[in-house]
């Protein structure tokens, strides 16, 4: 229904200079959904979650609880509720784990509850809590990943966009990693997760949508689109 829309793109347009990389999509996630953007390499998916990041220009309509995103400046975005673990991780390389993790508490107001946070973070994670005074930049590229979404997590944003959380994690951590997904939709937060690993990204979502070369070219239940022949064809392997 209208009442939980929360996140509306319509005819959303992303170019650098002459290349036109997202041609006008429009998708919507609602409140309590996990929506995946599956697709090739260079499709546009990351480039779509740039756009809602507020980190590129674009065309078209970007709505966040029924306000339009346009113009609105990253930081400004993050404190509306919408936190972000970009592609290639987006963490402080020299700052230690802890130090990231806390940096990522700091638009929330309810103090109290951070703390919480911390001891939760480290029940899912028990390696971000051995190495908390470690640098960032010299953690694994498995526990960078793990940092990444650590990360999300401190910052109990309404909505999470996720790009690849799984890229580079042995099969166990992707497991893993599609667990905390899950358990953190659970909890209360709205996911929008671009994936190579259709596979996986179907399994969890409850939408999606199948980004080819800048636009979307089909659209349903997780369910539907594991079960459906082109997908299978051109994105699980046959
Ligand atoms: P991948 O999974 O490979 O990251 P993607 O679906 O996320 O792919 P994007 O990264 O959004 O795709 O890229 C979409 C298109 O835009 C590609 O053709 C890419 O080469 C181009 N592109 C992305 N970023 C830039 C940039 N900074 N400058 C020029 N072209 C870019």
């Amino acid at each position: 229904s209208a009442s939980n829309l929360m996140l509306e793109v319509k005819n959303l347009t992303i170019s650098y200079g002459n290349i036109k990389a997202v041609k006008g999509i429009s998708f919507e996630v609602h409140e309590g959904e996990i929506v995946t953007l599956i697709g090739a390499n260079g499709a546009g998916k990351s480039s779509t979650l740039r756009a809602i990041s507020g980190v590129i220009p674009w065309g078209g309509e970007i709505n966040y609880r029924g306000k339009t995103l346009k113009g609105v400046p990253a930081d400004r975005i993050v404190a509306m509720g919408i936190a972000q673990v970009p592609e290639g991780r987006g963490i402080f390389g020299s700052l230690t784990v802890q130090e990231n993790l806390k940096l990522a508490t700091w638009q929330r107001k309810d103090k109290s509850e951070i703390s919480k946070d911390f001891e939760r973070v480290f029940t899912i994670f028990p390696r971000l809590k051995e190495r908390l005074s470690q640098p960032g930049g010299t953690l694994s590229g498995g526990e960078q990943q793990m940092l990444a979404v650590a990360r999300a997590l401190m910052s109990r944003g309404s909505m999470v966009l996720l790009d690849e959380p799984s890229m580079g994690l042995a099969p166990v951590l992707v497991q893993e990693i599609f667990r905390v997904i899950s358990e953190m939709n659970a909890s209360g937060t709205t996911v929008l997760l671009v994936e190579q690993n259709a596979n996986m990204a179907l399994r969890h979502a409850n939408r999606g949508y199948v980004l080819e070369t800048g636009t979307i070219s089909m659209s349903g239940s997780g369910e539907q689109l594991l079960g459906d022949a082109r997908v299978k064809e051109a994105y699980l392997g046959g």
